[in-house]
């Protein structure tokens, strides 16, 4: 008869691993958890929560350049860095021992150090060379930057990853890419006093994102003097003492002290045996697994960012949630994938929640387009600040409301709320129904009475 030590193996202490761990453990499961690097993965570590932190760091210019307005009357101001990186460190030590003695109090044991698969239902632990046989195991190792660009000199590039480690700011920097984290790191470096240029190889930023988001979001970077520069790829990168002179496509040559790569990330499926023992893998590296997280080779499951589907710390959270409550308690929920909604940290935010416009168009055959644009009080007195931009898509048939996307103030706040509407099936009349709170920005949800109707049977 086959012994295992434990239950579950979990390798990666990120988001979806360590929640996955504790529920398993919840249900009466003996849980390990290996980490190479630090408990919190990530999203903790160096991801969402020390970006959120720059990111407010550098909306403190904003604020100090409303001062005026608003009747205070300054001393010079300056911004010191290396004070930034000490907060931030002991901030995101703070959270690690949070989640160290969250896993320690769910009775999970943790594992320091590089685990691979050694075998059908067996963990080898590279440096202590500990063998331990699981019943089930559970890849939550995320991802990493995408570095494989055919650039000669890509490798003076740093990624976001390093950023966070960075000794000093450099005075100018280039960022290559126009998702999430390009536009995110080249609002809040700008923020922060870099010179920053985006190279984006696309016309537009955030591709697959509502146009009216695109748009505004461009003006906007281009408003607070953020260089941008669209459809243009970068050619060749040469070092010269400090200096990184940076070939565009255009012929253009732009200097800077740092280049950031945001390109995409990557699954972490290498160095963990899993071609080994068979594992189907998608053409990024993710591994392929079905809506509960079961991979082809039965006794492995995935969970988060190495699975490549919807890679964001909630998503990750509520598949490492189900996968324990589904495999190890009473409960057989599945994760429901509709109406996730996501935020860009950039400033100014954007935030949206189901259907863009574009798929909404393509999949509604009677849709109705709220859209709101003002200027929030907090900006009223300082002209230039960016308007706020809010947009509902209807169903005509039965007013249910599809998506909502926000750009500007208080949007990704407002978002997780309305997120919470669709989630319930909100309709148009609700909306309309709901008493204003004034003076908000998000009562102008409740208000939004000008609308564009689009029929697909009538052209
Ligand atoms: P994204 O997929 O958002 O963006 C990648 C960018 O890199 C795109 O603009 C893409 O262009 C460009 N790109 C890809 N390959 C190349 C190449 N070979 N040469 C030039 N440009 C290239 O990835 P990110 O790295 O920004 O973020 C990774 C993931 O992390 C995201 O999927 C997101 O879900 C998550 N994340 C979430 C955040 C949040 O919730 N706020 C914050 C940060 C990250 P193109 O569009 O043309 O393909």
């Amino acid at each position: 008869m086959k012994t295992f030590d434990v239950d579950l193996f979990v390798i990666g202490a990120g988001s979806g691993g360590v929640r996955a761990a504790r529920v398993a453990a919840s249900h009466g499961a003996r849980v390990a958890i290996a980490e190479r690097s630090r408990v919190g993965g990530t999203c903790v570590v160096r991801g969402c929560v020390p970006k959120k932190l720059f990111v407010y760091a550098s909306r403190v210019n904003q604020v100090l350049s409303d001062a005026a307005a608003f009747g205070w009357q300054l001393g010079e101001s300056r911004f010191d860095w290396p004070t930034l990186l000490g907060n931030k460190n002991v901030e995101i030590a703070r959270l690690e021992g949070l989640y160290r003695s969250g896993l320690a109090q769910a009775g999970v044991a943790l594992v320091e150090g590089h685990a691979t698969i050694d075998g059908p239902n067996t963990i080898l632990i590279r440096g202590t060379l500990e063998r331990i046989r699981a019943k089930r195991i559970l890849v939550a190792t995320g991802g990493s930057p995408n570095r494989d660009l055919d650039i000669p000199g890509i490798g003076y590039a740093i990624d976001s990853n390093d950023v966070f480690e960075l000794g000093n700011l450099p005075p100018r920097a280039l960022i290559i890419g126009g998702g999430y984290i390009a536009i995110e790191f080249a609002g809040l470096l700008h923020g922060l006093g870099v010179k920053t240029s985006l190279v984006h190889r696309g016309a537009k930023l955030l591709r697959g994102f509502d146009s009216d988001i695109q748009i505004e979001l461009e003006r906007a970077y281009r408003r607070r003097g953020i260089d941008l520069r669209l459809a243009e790829t970068v050619s060749r990168i040469d070092r010269a003492d400090d200096v990184l002179r940076v070939a565009l496509s255009s012929g253009l040559c732009v200097d800077v002290e740092a280049v950031i790569l945001a390109a995409g990330r990557r699954p972490n499926t290498r160095d963990l045996g899993l071609e080994a023992i068979g594992v189907k893998l998608g053409s990024t590296g993710a591994i392929i697994v079905d809506a509960t997280g079961q991979s082809s080779v039965p006794w492995l499951y995935a969970v988060g960012d190495v699975t490549n589907r919807v890679n964001l710390t909630p998503v990750a959270i509520r598949e490492g949630q189900a996968f324990a409550d589904r495999v190890f308690g009473k409960e057989h929920s599945r994760f429901n994938y509709r109406n996730i909604p996501t935020a860009i940290f950039s400033t100014p935010e954007v935030a949206v929640v189901g259907m863009s416009e574009s798929e909404a168009r393509l999949l509604c055959p009677e849709l109705e387009i709220f859209r709101s644009s003002f200027t929030s009080l907090t900006s009223a007195m300082n002209p230039g600040t960016p308007r706020v931009n809010i947009k509902l898509l209807v169903d005509r048939t039965n007013d249910r409301v599809l998506g909502a996307q926000a750009i500007g103030e208080g949007a990704a706040e407002m978002i997780q709320l309305i997120a919470v509407a669709l989630s319930a099936g909100v309709t148009k009349h609700d909306f309309d129904r709901t008493v204003a709170l004034h003076p908000t920005i998000a009562e102008e949800w409740t208000t939004m009475h000008v609308s564009e109707k689009y029929s697909s049977t009538s052209v």
